[in-house]
């Protein structure tokens, strides 16, 4: 069974002394093919040199929230370059996140926007992060979205039908696979075949399975099973829709 890994974060350092083993493990898993998108200006050339020396690796390149503080507006240009440039698979991640702080509220919406008309402009699409931001979230969607993924989706059933209405999909992370994430379990039984994508976050958000643990993108295949058995479908057919999914908005061969 092959899958693919619509959200995880290979650059990150912390994966640094072990990636290839992860990456092996990955592959070994079915895994052959992962989206990697950005957090931050100063990390850009670190993705690229990743996914340019690895097969079935794909960048995206944004302004991650919670380094807000970091973001300038020359950033912003850059990014534009780079988008011409690169040719990237989407723009992310970006969004909102009012979990830590509602400090730089203002600046994350103009970050946000600004990277919505981006992609927009490149005919990409976004990859979203929001946190105890959903609402705000699908606002600017509305009037700036251009299609994309909310990733690590952990809204209502009611925020979920808005969001494939205005052409989203959602990212759904091992979170699913903890008894008590009902309202995700709700949404992941309802939602239409092709509003579901598959992520791992790695390294952070691991599944009931690997608490504590760095979490990798082979460990995916689990919280599949846990998807299959909310859909009642068979775990295969649900990849087969999964990667489907995936290739269609990132445009990947
Ligand atoms: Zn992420």
């Amino acid at each position: 069974m092959q899958l693919i890994d619509s959200h995880c974060h290979l650059d990150d350092d912390r994966f640094d002394p072990q990636r290839d083993a992860v990456i092996a493990r990955a592959v070994a898993a079915g895994v052959r093919r992962m989206v990697i998108p950005a957090t931050s200006a100063n990390r850009w050339d670190k993705l690229k040199q990743l996914c340019t020396t690895h097969e079935g690796l794909y960048a995206a390149y944004g302004l991650h929230p919670w380094f807000v503080e970091q973001h300038q507006v020359a950033h912003l240009r850059e990014l534009d370059e780079w988008l011409e440039r690169e040719q990237p698979v989407a723009v992310g991640e970006c969004g909102l996140d009012f979990y830590a702080s509602r400090v730089d509220e203002q600046w994350q919406r103009q970050l946000f926007t600004e990277q919505l008309q981006l992609a927009a402009n490149h005919r990409l699409p976004v990859i979203v992060h929001a946190r105890r931001a959903m609402d705000d979230v699908i606002s600017l969607l509305r009037l700036h979205g251009s299609g994309g993924v909310v990733h690590s989706f952990a809204g209502s059933l009611q925020q979920a039908r808005q969001l494939y209405d205005l052409g989203f999909k959602l990212g759904i992370a091992a979170t699913v696979s903890f008894e008590r994430a009902n309202k995700l379990r709700a949404v992941v039984a309802a939602m239409p075949d092709d509003a579901l994508l598959m992520e791992s976050d790695a390294p952070d958000q691991p599944g009931a399975a690997h608490r504590g643990e760095l979490n990798e993108p082979a460990y995916i295949t689990e919280h599949l099973r846990t998807m299959a058995e909310l859909r009642q479908c068979d775990a295969a057919d649900l990849a087969a829709t999964l990667n489907r999914n995936a290739e269609t908005l990132f445009k990947l061969d």
